[in-house]
């Protein structure tokens, strides 16, 4: 099945330790999509300014990514520039150009609208609802958001959570947003708001996933091999989707499956700059790599009395 994403399609300019890279390919449903285009088929809906390069958009297609709702409208691209310092795990912003994105009006193709997998990246939660307006009868809806919005945006942020099925956020936007210092309260919190689950992202600590009921801990992944963690996110919510959606199949015991592949491909994006890794990404990594996860949290359960 395929994968439906809405998201930013950005020109980035990232600084971090090993580097820096001025108006890359970047954005939030730009990873997204190509995250769950190594499970199937995946669309993205989003705009694009006058100055994007052509040679990006080819790129998308020769992920088989659909791109016909992909608007491109005058005037700039969004351009989003940060840096990290050796905390990788937080990016902090230099500066967020909106651009195009100001008066983008998603517009679903009939198709689409049909969508039984639905991501709905970090962008405006105005217009995540309007996406939300166009689907007919979703098999799960995922979504994620950051600081930007919740600082601008909290009610239509609220919204949007009413209305979907899982919430993918990381540990200190939840902090941030429900306003705790605890994550399983933060989770809560959020499960109140509507949503059926929550994945509270750690960055290189592994994942957590909270609904009524149950918990489980992703392992963090030993990660050698890290020089730009943009995207990271993006690129975990789109394996997640990517998994789900292959195997159509939404049970807990499959969720916790998904949520390690979102962890291994988020892994290899921090490999590399932009959408670098991912280029030269084979499936047979993928899976090899999944397999790795599960050692990093096996063990056996006591044989001694205490
Ligand atoms: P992450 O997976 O959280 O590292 O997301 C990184 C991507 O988010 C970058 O490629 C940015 O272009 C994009 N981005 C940054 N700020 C925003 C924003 N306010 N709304 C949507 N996308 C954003």
């Amino acid at each position: 099945m395929s994968v439906l994403v809405v998201g930013t399609i950005a020109l980035d300019t990232v600084q971090t330790p090993f580097g820096e890279k001025k108006d890359i390919l970047g954005g939030s449903g730009v990873y997204a999509a190509t995250a769950a285009s190594f499970f199937g088929p995946a669309a993205i809906v989003g705009v694009v300014g006058s100055d994007f390069p052509q040679e990006h958009l080819e790129y998308l297609k020769s992920r088989k990514i659909n791109t016909e709702s992909i608007q491109t409208m005058a005037g700039e691209t969004f351009r989003w520039s940060g840096y990290y310092e050796y905390d990788m795990n937080q990016a902090h912003t230099k500066d967020t150009r909106l651009n195009v994105l100001l008066s983008f009006d998603p517009k679903l193709t009939a198709e689409q609208k049909k969508s039984d997998y639905v991501f709905l990246a970090n962008l405006d939660p105005e217009l995540q609802l309007k996406v939300l307006d166009q689907l007919e009868e979703p098999k799960l809806i995922a979504m994620d958001t950051m600081d930007f919005w919740i600082n601008s945006k909290r009610e239509a942020l609220k919204k949007v959570i009413s209305r979907v099925d899982i919430v993918l956020i990381n540990d200190a936007e939840a902090r941030q947003f429900m306003e705790t210092p605890n994550l399983p309260v933060a989770a809560a919190k959020i499960i109140k708001l509507g949503a059926k689950a929550v994945i509270i992202k750690k960055g290189e600590h592994g994942a957590l996933l909270f609904s009524e009921g149950v918990h489980f801990s992703a392992p963090s992944y030993p990660q050698e091999m890290l020089r730009d963690p943009t995207g990271a996110g993006d690129s975990f919510a789109g394996g997640f989707m990517g998994y789900l959606a292959k195997t159509d199949d939404r049970s807990e015991k499959n969720i916790r499956r998904a949520i390690i592949m979102g962890s291994v491909l988020a892994s290899f994006n921090v490999e590399d700059f932009s959408l670098e890794r991912m280029r030269r990404l084979q499936p047979s990594e993928i899976s090899t790599r999944f397999n790795e996860f599960k050692k990093f949290s096996e063990f056996e359960i006591l044989e001694v009395k205490i």
